[in-house]
């Protein structure tokens, strides 16, 4: 299973990823359940999927399940047992557990069900073709939430509607043209395909005219844009002049993009983020690992000297910069001294946050099949001591930060303490502030105390 420390979020309104794949779902519960299934079957639906007739014909088959009703667990354990099969003659069948059931018994399942690529609880159903996603790339996952306040965003019209009125995530690519051998998304989806830049920024524009003012770039690898544009002699769009231009559009403020390859890296997008207004300072770059040897195994394509030396040119050119990335512990054939060398790297980079994984091999891969598999108990310890570290430096970044004043934009209640707002800094922090405010708000905020993964500010005039 894969260990992480917060999902990435992706908002709804994403374009249809799963265009051509069939999905059959199967509710054991009461009648809560059966409209919980109708409405994550519309989210497969938008998705671009069709329903299949039977479970050979599936590629994702989705389990709603009920802890009330009797005999529910032996009927679902009963079917998770045929799916064993099914699932060992095409490893890329996605099985799918939800409901309450998932939610009270997530390891149970897990226990008995190792193959079951997908646990989700009551209150993350909108979440489903994120975490589908995240068993695509990364392997089996299990999502609980435990508060409501998510679930709230979720309702029948949802695949078309967004998180936030006032942000909106556009698709810019899809599909990868890399190999990274832990990596099932360039066997999935195929070679990179980027967007017309024309498209994109009307799709922007439209947004803006809806209100949107915040707008994430999403891509698999955003900074390769355009290389499978401008044939025949016609002009290539690069990535620095696409985020110049959506930064252009009248209304948005603020853009985002996620997630650029560190070794696609160059300055030409540095000098776009630092000379157009609206493009913030928060980049998400992607180490992987500390090690020359891992990563080349890998196939990452730098060694941790050019990454440090590609961030080193991003803080420079590029000044307030925040940064964060993604790590995964115990790739086969990591070594103590290897996963040193990721200790060191992280404690050079002084990341403002990491999204840390503990390997799980997807099938299919290369990395899959290589010799060397960590212990799990060895990787659970290093992605131990890799959290306390970075727990460390990202509290040790925020506190640089306390005593200063940012623009948050904000995003509503906080979700622990209604009497808080919720906001994030253009660096893409959170910041919590006393006080009720519209989500959207523009504000001045002074930072008054850090934590690792928030900061608590006040309002200023
Ligand atoms: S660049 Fe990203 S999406 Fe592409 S193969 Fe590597 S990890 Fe996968």
């Amino acid at each position: 299973m894969t260990a992480r420390l917060a999902p990435p979020e992706r908002a709804p309104g994403r374009v249809p990823a799963r265009v051509g794949q069939r999905y059959l779902v199967r509710t054991f519960g009461c009648q809560m359940n059966e409209h919980d299934s109708e409405r994550v079957a519309g989210l497969f639906a938008a998705d671009g999927m069709t329903v299949a007739v039977s479970v050979e014909d599936a590629d994702v088959v989705f389990l709603n399940t009920c802890c009330i009703r009797e005999n529910a667990d032996d009927r679902l354990y009963g079917t998770l047992g045929h799916l064993k099969a099914a699932k060992r003659q095409r490893p890329g069948l996605r099985i799918v557990v939800g409901g309450c059931l998932a939610q009270k018994d997530r390891d149970l399942v897990r226990r008995r069900a190792p193959w079951v690529d997908v646990v989700f609880g009551t209150h993350n159903l909108h979440r489903v073709l994120d975490l589908l996603d995240h068993a695509d790339e990364w392997g089996p996952i299990t999502e609980i939430l435990e508060s409501s306040a998510e679930a709230d965003a979720f309702s029948a019209d949802l695949p078309s509607r967004r998180e936030l009125d006032h942000a909106a995530w556009v698709t810019i690519t899809v599909g990868c043209n890399n190999a990274c051998t832990f990596c099932i998304v360039p066997i999935v989806r195929g070679p990179e395909v980027s967007r017309r830049p024309g498209e994109i920024i009307e799709e922007v524009g439209r947004l803006a005219a809806d209100g949107v003012v915040e707008v994430t770039l999403l891509g698999q690898n955003v900074n390769s844009y355009g290389r499978d544009l401008g044939v025949d002699g016609r002009h290539r769009p690069v990535f620095a002049e696409l985020l110049r231009r959506v930064g252009e559009v009248p209304g948005i403020r603020r853009v985002r993009f996620t997630s650029p390859h560190p070794k696609d890296m160059r300055e030409d997008v540095a000098r776009a983020m630092a000379e157009t207004t609206a493009v913030c300072e928060h980049l998400h770059l992607p180490l992987q690992s500390g090690s020359a040897r891992i990563l080349r195994a890998m196939h990452r394509g730098y060694t941790p000297r050019r990454f440090l030396d590609r961030l080193e040119m991003m803080r420079r050119i590029v000044p307030g910069l925040a940064v964060t990335t993604d790590v995964i512990v115990g790739f086969p054939g990591e070594t103590e001294s290897d996963f040193r060398a990721t200790l060191e790297v992280m404690e050079e980079a002084r990341f403002d946050g990491a999204y840390m994984f503990i390997y799980s091999p997807r099938p299919g891969t290369p990395a899959a099949a290589m010799e060397g598999q960590v212990a799990p108990e060895v990787a659970a310890e290093r992605f131990s001591r890799l959290a306390d570290l970075q727990q460390e430096m990202s509290l040790s970044r925020n506190r640089e930060l306390v005593g200063g004043e940012v623009e948050v934009l904000t995003e509503g209640p906080s979700r622990k303490d209604p009497s808080m707002a919720t906001a994030r800094t253009r660096t893409n922090k959170v910041v919590h502030l006393p006080g009720e405010f519209p989500p959207g708000t523009f504000l001045r905020a002074r930072l008054e105390r850090a934590a690792p993964s928030h900061l608590i500010g006040r309002a200023v005039p």
